[in-house]
């Protein structure tokens, strides 16, 4: 089959077209995917700020058809749209059954780079391949374990619901179930990529009364307006601190998202929220990034606090239906997400417009509609 493979850090993805697929393990299914959205995290990935193993099939978001399932798989069948997790979600280990279901016990550091025991069904020219978080669907076809798919209906295109799988789950997650926001809310949402504006439209679902969205690409701002930003701050122009804090009254937010993942945006977050106001940390920082907050004004004299977020803090079994009724009441803006439909081939320049702020989402169609 057909993949697109990163070699090393920094280097272009490559699309190989020799790429073999084993069969699928006990517990396991082989999923024909349709469509890949192009995320953050995977060029994070070849950057090196998100550091895996190479040679690796990226890809992470995605959605498809199971074509052939493992020993002992029950709950997924031959036929079956999908959606993809990045998280597999067991359903049995302690976070699971404790409310958090996006920390699976399952889900450890090996199937980063490969299945849940870390080894992989991929090869190419003989050698192995991993793929990343358990998927790697920039593949025409990835085996994954029956854990990390989520059955949808048949009618949903797979283009609208490969999103799902990471930025609208992470950014409408973030809104929607890691913070508090009540009826009325002035919320800040800094770096307006594909996530960001998955928190804006999410903070807009959750009654947010003012949401205010920064980004230094006016381009981004623009898209922020569509998905519900009412007030847009560009930094390169305006100090966004004391422009929220001018919003209501001097305060400053009530909640804050901090969507890049950089130690500097994210003492911005902390200064732009009001004293009780709450910062949730979205964005994926480098490993070595640090933060430095003074104890006492942070988390007593102005009780502050800070949420950390992964996968919007979901349990994909009962979001990913959730978001498609959202999304079928006209609530939730899917196919707005996509800028661009792409040939796998063209995954670089996804890269490259995502860089440059020009795109919304890049979603790679491997097949046409299943
Ligand atoms: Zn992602
Ligand atoms: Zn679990």
């Amino acid at each position: 089959m057909r993949a697109a493979v990163l070699t090393g850090v920094d280097a272009p993805l490559e699309t190989r077209d020799d790429v073999e697929i084993a069969p699928p393990g006990p517990g396991e299914v082989r999923v024909r995917v349709v469509a890949s959205g192009v995320c953050h995290s995977d060029l994070s990935v070849q950057n090196g700020t998100i550091p895996l193993p190479t040679p690796i099939v990226l890809g992470h978001e995605g959605a498809g058809v199971v074509e052939e399932i493992g020993e002992g798989v029950t709950t997924l069948a031959p036929g079956d749209h999908v959606v993809l997790s990045f998280v597999p979600v067991c359903g049995e280990c302690y976070q699971c059954l404790h409310g958090q279901p996006f920390l699976c016990e399952r889900s450890r550091a090996q199937a980063a780079a490969g299945l849940l025991d870390g080894t992989t069904r991929l090869t190419s020219g003989g050698a192995p391949l991993h793929q990343m978080a358990c998927l790697g669907t920039f593949g025409e076809q990835a085996i994954v374990p029956e854990i990390s798919a989520v059955k949808i209906p048949d009618d949903v295109p797979l283009d609208v619901a490969a999103l799902i799988g990471c930025g609208v789950l992470t950014g409408v997650g973030a809104a929607l179930n890691t913070a508090d926001i009540h009826e009325g809310d002035t919320v800040a949402v800094i770096g307006c990529g594909g996530v960001g504006l998955n928190v804006i439209q999410g903070a807009k679902i959750a009654g947010a009364g003012k949401i205010v969205a920064i980004d230094l690409f006016d381009s981004k701002l623009e898209m922020a307006r569509e998905f519900g930003a009412t007030h847009t701050i560009n930094p390169g122009e305006t100090e966004p601190v004391s422009a929220i804090a001018a919003l209501n009254d001097g305060r400053g937010a009530d909640v804050a998202f901090e969507v890049i993942g950089l130690g500097a945006t994210i003492d911005q977050a902390l200064n732009a929220v009001r004293p009780g106001g709450e910062v949730v940390l979205v964005g994926v920082p480098r490993l070595d990034v640090m933060l430095s907050l003074n104890a006492a004004f942070t988390f007593l004299y102005l009780a502050k606090t800070v949420k950390g977020c992964w996968y919007g803090s979901s349990d994909v079994r009962t979001d990913v239906p959730k978001l498609l009724d959202l999304w079928q009441r006209g609530e939730l803006k899917l196919e707005e997400l996509i800028s661009k439909e792409i040939a796998v081939d063209q995954v670089n320049e996804a890269f490259a417009d995502m860089l440059a702020g020009t795109v919304a989402r890049s979603v790679i169609r491997h097949a046409p509609e299943a």
